[in-house]
This record gives C-alpha cells, sequence and structure tokens, in this order.
C-alpha cells in the first residue's frame, strides 16, 4: 500500500476491505512524512536564523535516514524494518536535542512525540518497552541538569512536572492502541468465523442432505464448466443418468426409511467408482442419481459405467416389488461427448434421459448409450 499526497496529510484513506495492517502502513507513512517536513523547517530556522549549528546536523540526520525509512516503506513495502528504522532515529535524535539543547526554549516538547509514534508504529508493548527505555534515559540526562540547565531555572519541580506529563502520555497513547489490537484481534476472530460459516453455508447449499451427493442446483453450474474443461483438455465428457428400478414398489413394501438407506447405499456405489476429485455425482432429485467425468480412454468409460450396475448386483438388496429380479436395480442412459462435439448441457442431459428412458421401457436393469 502506497498512500497518497492528501491520504497522508489526512493520515485517513478508503478502505476496500479493513485490514488492520494497512491502517499501520498509512500511520507510519504520515508520521515519517509530517517528521521530515517539521525537520525542513526547523534545519532552514537553525541553519538561517537561530544558526543552531548543532540542531541543524540532528535535523540533517533525521531528515536524511527517515527520508531512507520512507523509500523503505513505500518502494519495497518493507513494514517493520523501516518502522524499526524510524524509531532509531528518532531515539537518537531526541535524545541528542535534550543533550544539546537541555530545556532551553522548550525544545523538550519534542520528546513527546516519541510514545505515540514508537506504540504507533511498533505496536502497544514493543513500543512500550522502547519508551520506557526512552523515558529512562531522557529522565536521568534531565536529573544530571537540575539546578544549572536554563540558568538554574531547571529544578526539582520542572523536572517532576516534565516527566510527570511524559508518563501520562505513554499511559494514555499504550492504552489506546492496547485496546485497539485487542478489537483488532477480536474482529479478526469473527471475519474467520464468518468466513468459515459462509464456506459450510456454500457447500451445504450444493449438498444433497441425504446422500451428501451434489445437488441439482450444483449440477447446473459445474456441468457448463466441465464441458469447457474437456474440450480444453481434449477428453471425453461421460454424463449418465440413473433412475432406480420400482422405486414407489420398494418404499411401499419396506417403508420410507429403507428407502433412504437404499438411496444411501446406490450413492456410495457411485462414489466408489467415481472417486477422482474432479468427478461429480449428484442426486438430481427423488431416486433419481446423475455423473459427470472426464476420461481419455474409451474402453475405460464403459468399464466405469459397468461397474454401477455390477456393484448394485453384488450388493444384493433385496426388493420382492421388482417383478423381474427380485432385488433392487437401475436403468442408466449414458452420453459420451466427445471432445469436438458442440453440444450444451441442458442438450446432453436431454439426450441421456431419452437413452434412461430407453433403458425403461426396454425392461429396466439396463444401460444404455446414445
Ligand atoms: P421406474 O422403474 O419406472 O422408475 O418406477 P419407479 O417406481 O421408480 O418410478 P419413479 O421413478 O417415478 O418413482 C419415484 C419414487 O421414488 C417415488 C417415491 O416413492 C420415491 N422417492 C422419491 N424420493 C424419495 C426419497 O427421498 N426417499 C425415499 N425413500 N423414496 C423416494
Ligand atoms: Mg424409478
Ligand atoms: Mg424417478
Amino acid at each position: 500500500m502506497k498512500p497518497k499526497f492528501k491520504e497522508l496529510l489526512l493520515a485517513s484513506f478508503e478502505y476496500e476491505e479493513y485490514n488492520p495492517q494497512d491502517t499501520k502502513v498509512l500511520l507510519l507513512n504520515a508520521m515519517f512524512f509530517i517528521t521530515i517536513m517539521i525537520n525542513l523547517i526547523f534545519m532552514v530556522i537553525n541553519l538561517f536564523f537561530t544558526q543552531t549549528y548543532i540542531i541543524f546536523f540532528v535535523n540533517l540526520f533525521i531528515v536524511s535516514f527517515l527520508g531512507y525509512a520512507l523509500y523503505i516503506l513505500r518502494e519495497k513495502g518493507q513494514y517493520e524494518l523501516a518502522s524499526y528504522i524510524g524509531n532509531g532515529i528518532l531515539f537518537i535524535a531526541f535524545i541528542s536535542i535534550v543533550i544539546f539543547k537541555q530545556s532551553e526554549n522548550y525544545s523538550m516538547v519534542w520528546i513527546f512525540f516519541f510514545a505515540p509514534f514508537s506504540i504507533l508504529t511498533l505496536g502497544a508493548r514493543k513500543g512500550l518497552m522502547l519508551t520506557i527505555v526512552f523515558m529512562t534515559i531522557i529522565i536521568a540526562i534531565c536529573y544530571t541538569g537540575l539546578n544549572s540547565w536554563d540558568h538554574g531555572r531547571w529544578n526539582l519541580e520542572t523536572f517532576f512536572r516534565v516527566s510527570t506529563a511524559m508518563f501520562v502520555m505513554l499511559y494514555v497513547i499504550y492504552a489506546i492502541q492496547n485496546n485497539n489490537e485487542r478489537a483488532n484481534i477480536k474482529i479478526e476472530k469473527l471475519r474467520q468465523k464468518e468466513k468459515l460459516q459462509l464456506k459450510l453455508l456454500e457447500k451445504l447449499s450444493i449438498t444433497d442432505t441425504l446422500t451428501s451427493l451434489y445437488n441439482r442446483r450444483f449440477f447446473e453450474e459445474i456441468f457448463p464448466r466441465q464441458i469447457l474443461r474437456a474440450r480444453s483438455n481434449q477428453e471425453f465428457l461421460t454424463f449418465f443418468t440413473l433412475d432406480l428400478d420400482y422405486f414407489k414398489q420398494y418404499n411401499d413394501t419396506y417403508g420410507h426409511q429403507k428407502g433412504d438407506w437404499a438411496l444411501v447405499q446406490v450413492s456410495d456405489i457411485l462414489k466408489e467408482v467415481f472417486s477422482k476429485s474432479d468427478d461429480y455425482l449428484f442426486r438430481m432429485g427423488g431416486e433419481e442419481f446423475a455423473g459427470i467425468f472426464l476420461d481419455e480412454d474409451e474402453a475405460h468409460i464403459h468399464t466405469l459405467i459397468n461397474q454401477i450396475t455390477e456393484k448394485l448386483e453384488k450388493r444384493n438388496i433385496e426388493h420382492n416389488g421388482n417383478l423381474i429380479e427380485g432385488k433392487l436395480t437401475a436403468s442408466v442412459g449414458v452420453y459420451i461427448k466427445f471432445p469436438d462435439v458442440e453440444l450444451g448441457h441442458q442438450e446432453i442431459y436431454r439426450l441421456a434421459d431419452e437413452a434412461l428412458y430407453q433403458a425403461k421401457s426396454k425392461g429396466r436393469n439396463q444401460i444404455i448409450y446414445v
């Protein structure tokens, strides 16, 4: 992220999607930018007006190194490194200002800037620790100036006033940042949870609850995609539709619950036969199933399709209402699409369905290819 001039000045930008890291990057950009600006102004003042050359060099030091840190941040996107350099520079610069200027002309006000800079850019914990080290050094230096700095006006009372104000500032900034970070962690956790729930919902919306195969809705979505894929892979696309024979009687004889159990048996068989990651199986509704799969070997396609009825036969699911077999059977309609044939999914479905109808009218328990 590379904030623009206006965003830097306002330290604010339009979020596309809320991301706490973006806020940190923007803040660091803005802080570098503003600190560089202020120091440029002071460079001019110190060089031409007050002629405090030593502070001019401190300003120059800040401008050049922060300029480098800003470059790293904007051009290389290295947030961590840039914030470490930034904090290091201000750490050295502010201590130098106190050493060189002591308490003269309120120059010490700038050290108050360290706590917010450090805590906002390094985070609450690291920033707090660095600021405590910084303040300890500042307080130690300030203590040595008691009754001598500022023509003896820097006394114990001013010393305590400044030190207390520094701690209050540190506390306020730390508390705000710490709260923010905790809130962000909570928000992030909620977002992750929402994402998971959304995924689950998406999955549920395309899954049949009884068999956990895909449902009709997903069939409409995936079929056109697989047709394109088969063409680009130069593979055969096979679509089959399967309807159980005399299933109404099965329910009437064994009850609806047993009927559901039989549907799960059939779906298990289909899953056994078609287990590749790009095999798609559907429960189209009721006791009608379907499948789409890609294969480059036509003989292998026939083997797979035959396995469906073979495995169903082997399961030997009793069905007295099936006058022909005495066990549960299925009729299957199959359409194999060659890579170069142009046909839409509705048309393929219609053709396979016609084949299924033929299988039914020819006495059921058989596979018909278009
Ligand atoms: P055909 O051989 O001609 O297909 O005869 P059929 O009796 O199977 O006829 P059809 O395909 O029209 O029958 C569908 C039956 O499937 C009707 C209903 O009893 C049963 N069925 C549909 N959905 C479910 C379900 O979710 N669970 C159960 N147990 N049975 C269902
Ligand atoms: Mg049926
Ligand atoms: Mg049916």
